[in-house]
C-alpha cells in the first residue's frame, strides 16, 4: 500500500513551521473527527492518516528522516510492519490538541473517552492486549514471535451475520429503529440528558427474527487465532504496540478490535538497559590489572574479546561502540559501557600473605590517584547531570 505525502496530507508547504503543522492537524482532526462524523469509515480513516502525519512532522527527528528519505526513513516505527496507531493511541497521545476544542463539552463525563464512544460503529469489537516477553538479545535484532490468542471471532454457522438462514428484522420496539435511548438524570449540577446505545437491540435500531443457534444471534462465537507478530528492533518495556484488526471480532459484521500488543522486557543478569546504551560491571583481579589481560565479555550478539591495558585503574569504563541496542525510531545505535571493577582478594593463603606483605612497602604499590581523581568527579557530574 502506498502511502500519501504527509505534507500533502496537512496541506502544508515543506517548510511549514512547528506552529503551521500544529494548526494544520488540529483543523483536520477537528473536521475528521469521528464525534462529527458517526459511523463514516472514510473519515476515520482521515482522521488516523492525519495524525500519522502529524505525528512524524511534529518531531523533529523524525521530520529530518522523512524529509531525507521518505517513508522508507520512518523504518518500523510509523506504521510499516503493519503496526498502525489505533484510535485509542491517537486520542491518548494528542489529547492535549484537542483539549479545549473538545475537552469542555464533555469535562464531567471523564473527559473526552465518553463523548467519543457515541460517534463509534456500536459493533466494533473490543481491542485485546496481550503481553508478550522480550529477551533483551530479541529487543536488540528485533523478534517474530507466534501467538495463540483466544479472542472472539466471526460465527461461521451464520457468516457472522447473527440471522439463521438469510436475514430477516424487525425494527427495535425498544429505541423504535433509532438505535439510541434518551435518559434524563439529575446530579448536582442539574439535569443532564445523556444519550446511549438501545441496550435492546445492540443500537442497531433492528432485532432479528431467526437468531443463529450456533452464536445465539451475536454473530462471534469464542474461538482462537494464531497471529504472528513482528516486533521491531529497540521496543522497551511497557510499550505498546496495536495492529489494527486483530482483536475481537465485532458482532453481526461489524469491524474488529484492535490487538494491543504491550512489551515486557526480560531480565538479564549481564546488562542493565539504559535507553539504548547498556551497562555492563564486570571485576578482573589485582594482577590482571596491573599486568593487563585479555578477556571475553557478553554482549547482546555474542562474546566480544576486550583488552584490559596494564596499570588498569577500578572504575575505568570502556565504551564498546555499537554493541547497545538499535533506535527504535532512528538510526542511531547505542553502545556498551562497561564499568571494569577490580576485585580484592578476601581470603589469603600463607603463601600469598607474604607476597603481599612484601609488596606492601613497594612505592609502585603506593596509591598515586592523580587524573584518575579527577575523571571520577567528572564522570559522576556527568552521570548526575543526566
Ligand atoms: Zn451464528
Ligand atoms: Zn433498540
Amino acid at each position: 500500500m502506498s502511502k500519501r505525502d504527509y505534507y500533502e496530507i496537512l496541506g502544508i508547504s515543506k517548510n511549514a513551521s512547528d506552529s503551521e503543522i500544529k494548526k494544520a492537524y488540529r483543523q483536520m482532526a477537528l473536521k475528521y473527527h469521528p464525534d462529527k462524523n458517526p459511523d463514516n469509515k472514510e473519515a476515520e480513516e482521515k482522521f488516523k492518516e492525519a495524525a500519522e502525519a502529524y505525528e512524524v512532522l511534529s518531531n523533529a527527528d523524525k521530520r529530518k528522516r522523512y524529509d531525507q528519505f521518505g517513508h522508507a526513513g520512518l523504518g518500523a516505527g510509523a506504521g510499516a510492519n503493519g503496526f498502525h496507531m489505533s484510535m485509542d493511541d491517537i486520542f491518548s497521545q494528542f489529547g492535549d490538541i484537542f483539549g479545549d476544542a473538545f475537552g469542555g463539552a464533555f469535562s464531567g463525563f471523564g473527559g473526552f473517552g465518553g463523548g467519543r464512544q457515541r460517534g463509534r460503529n456500536v459493533n466494533r469489537g473490543t481491542n485485546l492486549r496481550v503481553k508478550v516477553r522480550l529477551s533483551i538479545e530479541e529487543i536488540a535484532k528485533g523478534a517474530e514471535k507466534k501467538i495463540k490468542v483466544n479472542k472472539y471471532v466471526s460465527c461461521t454457522s451464520c457468516h457472522g451475520t447473527g440471522s439463521k438462514g438469510g436475514s430477516s428484522y424487525n425494527t427495535c420496539p425498544t429505541c423504535r429503529g433509532t438505535g439510541h435511548v434518551t435518559r434524563i438524570t439529575n446530579t448536582f449540577l442539574g439535569q443532564m440528558q445523556t444519550s446511549s446505545s438501545c441496550p435492546a437491540c445492540g443500537g442497531e435500531g433492528q432485532t432479528i427474527v431467526n437468531k443463529c443457534p450456533a452464536c445465539i444471534g451475536d454473530g462471534i462465537v469464542k474461538g482462537e487465532e494464531v497471529i504472528n507478530i513482528k516486533i521491531p528492533a529497540g521496543v522497551e518495556d511497557n510499550m505498546q504496540l496495536s495492529m489494527s484488526g486483530k482483536g475481537n471480532a465485532g458482532a453481526r459484521g461489524g469491524i474488529p478490535g484492535d490487538l494491543i500488543i504491550v512489551i515486557e522486557e526480560i531480565e538479564n543478569e549481564n546488562f542493565e538497559r539504559d535507553g539504548k546504551n547498556l551497562l555492563s560491571n564486570i571485576f578482573i583481579s589485582i594482577s590482571e590489572a596491573a599486568l593487563g589481560t585479555s578477556i571475553d565479555i557478553p554482549t547482546v550478539d555474542g562474546k566480544a574479546r576486550i583488552k584490559i591495558a596494564p596499570g588498569t585503574q577500578a572504575g575505568k569504563v570502556l565504551r564498546l561502540k555499537g554493541k547497545g541496542l538499535p533506535s527504535l525510531n532512528s538510526y542511531e545505535h547505542g553502545d556498551m559501557l562497561v564499568n571494569i571493577n577490580v576485585w580484592t582478594p578476601k581470603n589469603l593463603s600463607r603463601e600469598e600473605r607474604e607476597i603481599l606483605e612484601k609488596l606492601r612497602k613497594s612505592p609502585n604499590f603506593i596509591p598515586d590517584p592523580g587524573d584518575n581523581e579527577r575523571s571520577f568527579f567528572s564522570r559522576m557530574k556527568e552521570y548526575f547531570a543526566h
